[in-house]
């Protein structure tokens, strides 16, 4: 059996062979990060929430070029 199938939104009982993503912003003490929360397509529970990894990729980049004097 995949392992999708075994996975059902905590909210709507839907199973879940897919995740929506939305976009949002997570605040620290002095700073804000892009986020993104994984939310069920059906009903639109919030599933989970996290730094958005193309942004943190991003950032890794720019501050590795800048470190070589390229950025
Ligand atoms: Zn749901």
């Amino acid at each position: 059996m995949p392992m999708t199938e075994n996975g059902k939104c905590p909210k709507c009982d839907a199973r879940l062979k897919r995740v929506d993503v939305e976009y949002t912003e997570i605040r620290g003490y002095k700073t804000a990060y892009k986020g993104v929360n994984y939310v069920c397509p059906h009903c639109s529970a919030v599933l989970s929430v996290s730094i958005d990894p193309l942004a943190v990729k991003n950032l890794i980049v720019s501050e590795v070029l800048k470190a070589l004097g390229r950025g």
